[in-house]
């Protein structure tokens, strides 16, 4: 439903991995997305990006 909190994970990589929310590298995001409310998590076996999630809201 609209609002409700990112899942923590954990998320499928397709090089097979399976990334927790606290395992992801977290880099700043693409495409000029305000990076003190948004920040991608990225697989730190291949770098891949994995999703990019809600920050903004945690305080
Ligand atoms: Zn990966």
């Amino acid at each position: 439903m609209p609002g409700a909190p990112e899942r923590a994970g954990p998320f499928d990589c397709e090089c097979g991995a399976c990334v927790s929310r606290e395992a992801a590298s977290r880099t700043e995001t693409y495409g000029g997305l305000d990076p003190t409310k948004w920040q991608t998590l990225c697989c730190p076996e291949c770098g891949r990006r994995l999703k990019t999630v809600f920050v903004g809201g945690e305080g």
